[in-house]
């Protein structure tokens, strides 16, 4: 993903972006001639974009480069603890933080309980300290934190930094956070969508054969989609684009929290996968445990996905279902956006995969409903572990490093 800059004064700051971004996708280091080749940048501006680089720690030089039978050329390269971002992912069983460099490595991590958020002054007060632990045991300087990012289950209003009434956290109402944790912490904070969380971080880890038109398939308490187009995340209108936990997968299906029948975000849950597997005497009443008791839905989500992976009938079938559920919808997204590659992660995916993952392909192409002519991969994310945190942290980095329009009109003053 090559972008050009402009040599115009007035968007120093979109160059130094575009500078920064080309730099980190070259772990190896890049020549500053190189720089202005890719970049389309002049060999002036590089230079003056490096210096200031240099300065303020993001880079650093690393030896020289022979280049023809003139001088060898130094070789910039990204410093990757010039800088780092923290990233906190809340799900209603669990929240992760994780403090990040600035090569997207993840130093240090923590998790604890989700706060029920009936006081949303107790909840900011207890994330806040995590976050303040998380930076105090790292040994990093704390001057050298870029910002925090927030993932949080949807909707969410962006603008705003308000958590709004997430389906899977009864007691969250309109909890304002960012602007409380920013006032805690003295540092900035970004507020994003899990799934959209996600999505920058697979984009932010991708390789050059990446795709560029990819749904994420975010599967945790709930079943959250994530969207990128032409490799620019989707967001929409208020940033809570990719809701498509309501497509109607099985017209005759159980009751959804909508009303509907049969909605993918419902039927594929890890909840209701226990719920069918205590229903068919896959699982006992004691596995299956209490419902509405997210550990105890967990511990059963795990026994169900190992006795689908030892072969027994029942359980492999409530797999498969889920399968055929999920095929249906992301033959719907894929029609809607011409995507060719759907990525899977979130908390609970793991111990589905193999199950998924072995009935999904088919599926999907084997439905009379899918046009487009191409292939459709199917992939686990880049990033294995914690990818909404990651994400979170990611957001952070972006926005100090991608460059995009918004931030040229921000310089352009
Ligand atoms: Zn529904």
């Amino acid at each position: 993903m090559n972008r050009t800059g402009s040599n115009l004064p007035a968007v120093g700051e979109y160059n130094q972006t575009v500078v920064l971004d080309a730099i980190r996708r070259r772990p190896e280091g890049i020549t500053r001639s190189e720089l202005a080749a890719l970049t389309a940048l002049s060999g002036m501006t590089v230079t003056k974009v490096c210096r200031r680089l240099i300065d303020a720690g993001l880079v650093d030089e690393h030896g020289t480069r022979a280049n023809g039978p003139g001088k060898p050329a130094a070789i910039v390269r990204l410093n990757p603890g010039g800088g780092f971002a923290v990233g906190v992912h809340i799900d209603p069983a669990a929240v992760t933080y994780v403090l990040v460099d600035l090569s997207g490595t993840v130093r240090d991590h923590a998790r604890s309980g989700t706060p029920t958020a009936g006081d949303p002054s107790a909840v900011i007060d207890e994330m806040a300290n995590a976050i303040e632990a998380l930076i105090a045991g790292s040994a990093v300087d704390r001057s050298r934190i870029l910002g925090i990012g927030i993932a949080s289950p949807g909707p969410v209003n962006v603008d705003d930094g308000v958590i709004l009434n997430p389906p899977m956290m009864p007691n969250w109402h309109r909890v304002a956070l960012r602007s409380a944790l920013a006032e805690a912490t003295g540092l900035p904070v970004l507020l994003e969508k899990d799934a959209t969380a996600a999505v920058v971080a697979e984009l932010w880890f991708a390789g050059p054969a990446s795709s560029r038109d990819f749904a994420f398939m975010y599967y945790g308490t709930g079943l959250g989609t994530g969207l990128a187009v032409s490799g620019e995340v989707v967001r929409g209108t208020s940033s809570n684009a990719g809701d498509a936990g309501h497509i109607t997968v099985d017209p005759g299906g159980d009751v959804c929290t909508c009303g509907r029948r049969g909605c993918v975000g419902y039927l594929v849950v890890p909840r209701t996968l226990v719920k069918r597997a205590l229903g068919a005497g896959v699982l006992t009443a004691a596995e299956a445990g209490d419902l509405d008791d997210t550990g105890d839905v967990d511990a059963a989500f795990s026994r169900l996905a190992d006795l689908a992976a030892a072969g027994k009938p029942g359980a492999a079938a409530i797999l498969d279902d889920a399968a055929r559920s999920l095929g249906r919808a992301i033959v719907v997204i894929v029609n809607l956006l011409d995507i060719d590659e759907v990525i899977f992660g979130g908390p609970f995916w793991a111990p589905i995969s193999p199950a998924i993952l072995a009935a999904l392909p088919e599926a999907v192409s084997g439905d009379s409903a899918l046009i487009p002519p191409h292939p459709v991969r199917f992939a686990q994310s880049a990033v294995p572990v914690d990818v909404a945190a990651v994400g979170a942290a990611t957001l952070v980095l972006d926005n100090t490093f991608s460059p995009r329009p918004s931030a040229l009109l921000l310089a352009a003053e």
